[in-house]
């Protein structure tokens, strides 16, 4: 039977379980649909549109040389996928499984239209070590706890990556080639601000796999993955993977990870494990977007619901939104005007705070599409407990600016960071951007790197008292009653 293999957010050739299955029932045509209509599916931000413009040609040649032709689409996914399999003659339709609410009822409604047009659908497991389900506690639920969590995973077994599959020999049934890729505007014009990004990254396949290679090195000591360890908390240094949008777009897999770290568990024990870990918190922030649909929306702990992050709108956006910690009888400690919140935001997102280390951050962020780890820790710390603004706004900032953004990892690790998510850092202990910088950029290279202007007159002076902002957090959170 002729096929069709929908592609999603995993733009790979090698271990794609769904391309396989595609070409194992004969000719087969692949799709991607640009959906920004289906109901709930979240626009992507303008740093993830210059990524998958790159991704989708690179993914097109390497379908290409196995003969198989990629069909661009635009629209809502439930109307495209089966009018392209109409298309393409195609009796059987495969794609690799997602996670997020929206995304996972755009998929139910794929489904049941392809199989009422008497086409057989099949959905893959390709994203996660383990399926969201398959992983719950004695009580059935999903885990709320990272090291329960990890242990129960990584415990399991997890499958090896499947080869590159051979070029198909009959071609398919010819489809319109649909839409241009150019017609999807998804470079940025009128300014083009993407020339640093194309500086920092190549997206694709080969470049993700490339950048794995590097990173876990031959059998030996002085690799970057058993220096992972000591060099992972310096932004100075390359001492991450810098494989997060690689993962974000399913370049590579994480089984292609698991295992080419796994394989270096006898030179570097402590760092494959450490870095190992990392993937774990991947894959509990998805398992928790499962399990919690809202999570870029709503407090975990709803109890935050009532702290006074202030979040522009109030009550007008119609969800759950604004500083409703004022209508809950908060007290308005940390309650800001319209006006010096914005100018606030507005200092935080240009990287012009005063404190180097966020700032570099930022600027970072802004002209290469990824932050350090330590540093987006340090810096939306500052945004939600120092200057009181919603982590919403936040995680909205980092969408539109990350090339690794994804509808998991962003919101969960922002709940993290305030305090109001799964095993989340605790609220008291709030990071003092001074102190940190101290200890993880102590001469300073990391903030000379990106603020030239540093050390002189044009350096904006810190933007808000760190003590007495710590202390009007401290109390507004002592104020909700909830368990530290
Ligand atoms: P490495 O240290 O090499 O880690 C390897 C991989 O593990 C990463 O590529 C990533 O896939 C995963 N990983 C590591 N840390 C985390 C974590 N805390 N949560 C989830 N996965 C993790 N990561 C994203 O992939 N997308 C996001 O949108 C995102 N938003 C974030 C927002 C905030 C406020 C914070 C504090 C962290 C966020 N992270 C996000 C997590 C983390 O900062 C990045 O994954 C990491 O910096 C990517 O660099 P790397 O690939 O070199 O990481």
């Amino acid at each position: 039977t002729p096929a069709l293999v929908w592609f999603r957010d995993d733009l790979r050739v090698r271990d794609n379980p769904a391309l396989r299955a595609a070409l194992a029932h004969g000719p087969t045509v692949a799709l991607y649909v640009l959906d920004e209509e289906s109901p709930g599916i979240r626009p992507l931000g303008g740093a993830a549109r210059w990524w998958l413009h790159h991704a989708l040609e690179d993914l097109a040649a390497s379908l290409g040389q196995l003969g198989v032709p990629l069909v661009l689409r635009r629209g809502t996914a439930a109307a495209v996928v089966p009018d392209v399999a109409a298309k393409a003659h195609a009796g059987y339709v495969a794609w690799n499984r997602r996670y997020g609410g929206p995304e996972r009822r755009a998929d139910t409604a794929v489904k049941s239209v392809v199989r009422r047009a008497g086409r057989e659908a099949e959905s893959f497991q390709a994203s996660l070590l383990h399926e969201p389900w398959d992983v719950l506690t004695q009580q059935g639920t999903g885990y709320k706890v990272f090291t329960p969590f990890w242990k129960e995973v990584s415990g399991r077994d997890h499958r090896h990556p499947l080869p590159v599959p051979r070029p198909q020999r009959e071609a398919p049934e010819h489809v319109p080639s649909g839409d241009d890729l150019g017609a999807w505007a998804l470079l940025p014009r009128d300014p083009d601000w993407s020339g640093p990004l194309a500086e920092a990254w190549t997206p694709g396949e080969e470049a993700g796999l490339a950048l794995l290679k590097d990173f876990v090195g031959p059998d030996t000591a002085d690799t970057a993955v058993a220096l992972y360890p000591d060099e992972r908390d310096l932004p100075d240094r390359a001492g991450t993977s810098r494989l997060s949008p690689y993962l974000r777009w399913g370049h590579v897999s994480p089984f292609q990870v698991w295992h080419a770290v796994a394989d270096r568990r006898r030179a570097a024990p402590e760092g494959s494990a450490v870095f190992a870990s990392e993937l774990g918190w991947r894959e509990f922030a998805w398992h928790t977007l499962y399990h919690h649909a809202d999570l870029a929306s709503e407090n975990l702990r709803r109890e935050f619901d009532a702290y006074p992050w202030w979040l522009p709108h109030a009550g007008r956006g119609g969800a759950h939104d604004a500083a409703h910690g004022r209508a809950h009888g908060a007290p308005p400690a940390v309650v800001l005007g319209d006006r010096e919140a914005n100018r606030l935001l507005d200092a935080w997102r240009r990287g012009r705070t005063g404190f180097p280390m966020v700032d570099a951050g930022q600027r970072e962020l802004w002209a290469t599409g990824w932050m350090h780890n330590r540093v987006r820790m340090v810096s939306a710390s500052l945004l939600v407990k120092n200057l009181g603004i919603h982590w919403r706004l936040g995680e909205r900032w980092f969408w539109d600016t990350l090339v690794d953004a994804d509808p998991a990892s962003n919101p969960f690790n922002w709940q993290w960071v305030a305090g109001s998510g799964a095993d989340a850092a605790p609220f008291f202990r709030i990071f003092n951007p001074r102190t940190q910088a101290a200890k993880f950029d102590p001469q300073g290279a990391y903030a000379r790197a990106w603020i030239p202007e540093l050390g002189t007159d044009e350096y904006p002076d810190e933007c808000v008292d760190l003590g007495e902002s710590r202390a009007e957090a401290l109390e507004a959170y002592r104020s909700l009653g909830a368990a530290p």
